[in-house]
């Protein structure tokens, strides 16, 4: 019934005409998914994939959730939409939600999507300091090999060249800092024996752009997307003293880390900061419904409620903080709390970092990297050299894990030669079995690498 009265071929013909797929448009032979419960996916022809990016870093709470529907039914029922330059209660209930698990001061801006959620930090952090008479700081650092989202800002703060060029000129004033690779040291160095110079260049970048143009600093606590890139340890914190020092804004996009897929609700809450604004997504309804929001600092909200002066922000979101997507929020915050779901995805971590550990005997596999319920598995050529794998060698890890039913992601970079790391990033609601079965088939998957190779 899902299939309506088409049948697979007429589907997949009327995909080939009408349908703009993202990224590939030539996708001539894509999964179609017709239904979905817990950890699993089911295509048109009955087949079973494990979903192993949770889709797209998102559904944590995993597919098929009848009370997430039914609380959106009730929703749709009771009031479907109502604007957020007036109020209902759906919006301030999760506002309040989320500052319990912010665990700071915080106002929070409602809007649709993680590309939004980003818009409306820039716009903040810009309006403020204008408020705060400095009009100049206008430029904001990121990191190259980020991903940041697909508006024209956003994408100005992204670090990926490939997903910028033929849309230019974008967002103006992102300045880019080399991200904390410690796998690929930009700086040549290695742990244990750097100054976390990572960190410290955004030091040198503020000073050569004139700390008084800058207006914030964005970064994912881990950049996922890029290649699941984890910082040293006390990298986020050095970035927060910087910021200090100079006056400017950390702005943490918590899209993919935030609502327990780092292992704590938040990714920055691993390393003990606290930023002034933080962007959201994803997580935040197991993407049972499309919804963002900008956390602020309640200290940066000052200067914008004073009474009788243009200090209004002037944007509106009009499907932002819908009463629908907000009680699809609220529902799936309250199953990831009563099932501790952000402690199970803390446990599944551990015990997929432990058990991946086997993979690194492979030829081919370089790095593995964790944090919380994600994994980043880095395919090399040759461990000495650390020359990426071959994108055709990574492709048939990618096709022989889908073969056998499990669907996991690679990143996106700029460099196709640079686009050598599988990713995981599975439900939290993920058994056990599950787990081994993950892992099982990556190793399958990676053996058959060896009897290529060996037969050539
Ligand atoms: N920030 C990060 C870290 C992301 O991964 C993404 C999307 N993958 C975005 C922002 C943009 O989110 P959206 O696709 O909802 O606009």
């Amino acid at each position: 019934p899902a299939a309506g009265t088409w049948n697979k071929e007429e589907l997949l013909e009327k995909d080939r005409e009408r349908l703009w797929h993202h990224i590939s448009p030539h996708n001539p032979n894509p999964v179609i998914a017709v239904a979905g419960e817990g950890s699993w996916i089911t295509d048109i022809d009955g087949n079973r994939f494990l979903d192993g990016m949770s889709g797209l870093w998102c559904v944590n709470v995993g597919h098929g959730r009848e009370e997430i529907a039914e609380a959106a039914a009730e929703q749709m029922k009771t009031l479907a939409f109502f604007p957020l330059n007036q109020s209902h209660v759906p919006a301030i209930r999760l506002a309040d939600k989320i500052v319990e698990w912010l665990g700071g001061d915080y106002r929070i801006f409602f809007s649709n999507s993680g590309s939004d959620a980003n818009e409306v930090a820039f716009k903040i952090a810009r309006q403020y300091h204008n408020q705060n008479g400095e009009p100049t700081r206008h430029k904001f650092i990121s990191r190259h090999r980020a991903y940041h989202g697909n508006s024209m800002g956003a994408l100005g703060a992204t670090g990926q060249a490939n997903r910028k060029i033929k849309y230019e000129p974008l967002g103006t004033g992102f300045q880019h800092v080399p991200p904390p690779y410690c796998y690929r040291c930009p700086f040549g160095k290695a742990y244990g024996e750097c100054s976390i110079d990572c960190a410290r260049i955004y030091e040198d970048v503020i000073n050569w752009e004139g700390a008084e143009t800058i207006a914030g600093v964005i970064l994912e606590p881990v950049i996922t997307g890029g290649g699941v890139i984890v910082p040293p340890p006390e990298y986020l914190s050095k970035v927060r003293e910087i910021c200090d020092k100079y006056g400017v804004l950390l702005i943490v996009d918590e899209v993919i880390c935030g609502f327990g897929r780092s292992g704590k609700r938040f990714g920055h809450q691993n390393y003990g900061v606290e930023p002034d604004i933080v962007t959201m997504a994803k997580g935040i309804t197991s993407a049972y419904s499309p919804l963002s929001a900008t956390a602020v600092r309640a200290g940066l909200y000052e200067s914008f409620k004073e009474q009788g002066k243009d200090n209004h922000f002037r944007h509106v979101n009009t499907f932002g903080g819908n009463p629908v997507s907000c009680a699809v929020a609220l529902k799936n915050i309250e199953i990831i709390e009563e099932e501790k779901l952000v402690e199970r995805a803390e446990y599944l971590g551990m015990q997929l970092e432990h058990k991946l550990n086997a993979l690194l005997e492979c030829p081919n596999v370089g790095d593995i990297r964790t944090f919380g319920f994600m994994a980043g598995i880095e395919m090399v050529e040759s461990k000495q050299t650390k020359q990426p794998a071959a994108p055709a060698k990574v492709a048939q890890v990618l096709a022989e894990c889908k073969k056998r039913g499990l669907m996991i992601g690679k990143n996106s970079d700029t460099v196709p030669q640079y686009e050598n790391v599988l990713t995981l990033s599975p439900p939290f609601v993920t058994t056990d079995k599950e787990l081994d079965f993950i892992v099982a088939t990556l190793k399958e998957a990676f053996a058959t690498l060896l009897i290529k190779s060996s037969t050539v």
